[in-house]
């Protein structure tokens, strides 16, 4: 009985997140409005605030760190215009719900983390889940991928000062790479797209992020 009326709350919660907090903003793309639907956001989030799983804002998973807020996520994902042809490269994974996100609408997605313990954490709720499309690093993605490779779009999911540039060369051409950019308190959500060896950049919004610590990131 409990249980079913747990679910029963989730799905509600999640409905509402849909309508309110994306659809009556700016999120219009239907891939990005029905993925973020059929993700369960509640796997990736811990025991104490499971009941919060669908409010629109980033919630702790430990270490001090945050699961992105909803609307973030879905605004990311859409500025990125995925498809199943892209390869994505994701900095930052987190408690892995963004990386769920893009595994499901890209051909592959290479994730890296600085935390051990939530890369390890990440997985073992993706492989639950069924993704087989996901490679996992642990260390600092500031670095970028350390096989060199090009992905056709990239996430930064933690502030840094400026694009890192060994992860602006991983960017192909064409293709799209989205982060916050600015200082350690507020920055801006930018969107970088390379076209024919030409790097345009747009402001999307105002944000707040944890920051990306690493060689190429701020100091700890
Ligand atoms: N999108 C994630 C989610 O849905 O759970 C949340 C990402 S959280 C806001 C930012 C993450 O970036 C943190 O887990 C943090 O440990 C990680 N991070 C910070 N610096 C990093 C670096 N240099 N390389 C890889 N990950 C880093």
């Amino acid at each position: 009985m409990v249980a079913f009326d747990d679910e029963k709350n989730l799905a509600e919660q999640k409905a509402k997140m849909i309508a309110s907090h994306l659809r009556a903003r700016d999120i219009t793309d239907p891939a990005v409005l029905e993925i973020m639907a059929k993700t369960p956001r509640e796997e990736f989030i811990l025991d104490t605030y499971k009941d919060q799983a669908y409010a629109d804002n980033p919630l702790p998973i430990g270490l001090g760190q945050t699961i992105s807020q909803p609307y973030i996520v879905a605004l990311m994902t859409q500025c990125l215009h995925l498809n199943k042809d892209c390869s994505v490269l994701e900095l930052g994974t987190g408690s892995g719900y963004q990386t769920a996100i893009l595994a499901s609408l890209a051909r592959t997605v290479c994730t890296i983390e600085r935390h051990n313990q939530l890369i390890e954490s990440a997985q073992n709720t993706l492989d639950r889940l069924g993704f087989n499309n996901i490679e996992y690093l642990a260390g600092d993605g500031s670095n970028g991928w350390p096989d060199f490779r090009t992905f056709d779009r990239i996430i930064i999911t933690a502030a840094a000062g400026e694009i890192p540039l060994p992860v602006i060369d991983q960017l192909a051409d064409p293709g799209k790479l989205v982060a916050p950019i600015g200082g350690e308190f507020s920055q801006t959500l930018m969107l970088y797209e390379k076209q024919n060896d030409i790097l345009t950049k747009t402001n999307i919004c105002g944000c707040r992020f944890v920051k990306l610590i690493g060689d190429h990131g701020f100091q700890q």
